[in-house]
């Protein structure tokens, strides 16, 4: 048989059709999810690790679909991105979240901060401050209850309107937290300039704790930086006990990941009474 040259195009190619109409299928299904209230709300807790409290939960999408059944966020959040669905997926998110918190705190239950992951575009709307204001004030939500979570992929496209509009957002009573930290391509020099309340550290530097120093070297570098910086330092995905340790004994401030809890609906979700909490 002949290789084929990576220039060698073929006037046809059925499986490509195929995963248009796929997408396609998908969009439609997308938006009726929308429509339908197929989207529903994981919340996964994050521990401090100076006094081993919950310090806050995080938001993770799923899609309940008809047929598929229980859709992770990997499946659609990249097509809801190159068809703007992100946008109204995102408001819906936020909504749905505030509407949580309000049915929580009516249960006198302590609700930390919760942390929801916003896509760029939806960030970058003109009007995004104002709606989200806007929501947060029809719930009875304090600002501060709110943390965003962005990626280091936004501060690459307008650096100067970005930081803009997170110094903006951070003046309103936002918490604002950067996901994946190491992953992306900004600089240091980008990173001092952003407002942020929190750094989190990528799974994919966690994982290789006690396995690989170089991934040990950049974690103890990020706590480094987060303390001179004055930024929170949290740690995503950690699943073992020599992890948690490391990063404990290494002055990270807090941490997430399937050791301490797995994202769950709310009901099998337990959070502190607020008079137990308060004394
Ligand atoms: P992310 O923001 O980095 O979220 C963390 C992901 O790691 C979640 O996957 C979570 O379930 C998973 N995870 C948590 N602990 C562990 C662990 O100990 N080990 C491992 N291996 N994984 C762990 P999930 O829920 O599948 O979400 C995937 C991504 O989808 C998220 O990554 C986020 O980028 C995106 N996403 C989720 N919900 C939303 C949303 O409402 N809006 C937007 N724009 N994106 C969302
Ligand atoms: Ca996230
Ligand atoms: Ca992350
Ligand atoms: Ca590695």
């Amino acid at each position: 048989a002949k290789a084929r040259g990576k220039n060698c195009y073929e006037l046809y190619n059925p499986l490509q059709t195929e995963e248009t109409l796929h997408a396609f299928q998908m969009e439609q299904d997308l938006r009726l999810a929308l429509a339908h209230d197929q989207l529903l709300l994981h919340f996964q807790p994050q521990f401090s690790l100076t006094n081993q409290s919950l310090c806050g939960l995080e938001v993770l999408v799923r899609w309940q679909h008809p047929e598929k059944g229980m859709m992770p966020p990997g499946q659609f959040i990249p097509l809801a991105e190159e068809t703007n669905l992100i946008i109204p997926l995102g408001w819906l998110v936020i909504e749905k979240t505030c509407q949580q918190i309000l049915s929580w705190q009516e249960q006198n239950l302590m609700v930390p901060p919760v942390a929801v992951n916003i896509s760029p575009k939806q960030l970058m709307e003109t009007d995004f401050l104002q709606h989200l204001n806007q929501l947060l004030g029809k719930y009875g939500i304090a600002h501060e209850q709110i943390e965003l979570e962005i990626t280091e992929s936004l501060i690459l496209q307008d650096p100067e309107n970005v930081i803009q509009r997170l110094n903006t957002l951070q003046a309103a009573g936002y918490r604002l937290a950067l996901d994946d930290f190491g992953t992306g391509y900004s600089s240091l020099s980008r990173l001092k300039q952003i407002p942020l309340d929190r750094l989190k550290i990528d799974y994919s530097f966690t994982r290789d704790i006690g396995k690989d120093p170089k991934d040990e070297a950049i974690i103890l570098t990020v706590i480094a930086l987060g303390k001179s910086l004055n930024i929170e330092v949290l740690a995503e995905g950690v699943e073992t006990q020599e992890q948690y340790l490391f990063l404990k004994h290494h002055g990270c401030d807090s941490v997430q990941g399937y050791l301490l809890g797995h994202p769950v609906a709310s009901e099998d979700l337990t959070l502190p009474n607020e008079l137990v909490a308060t004394k």
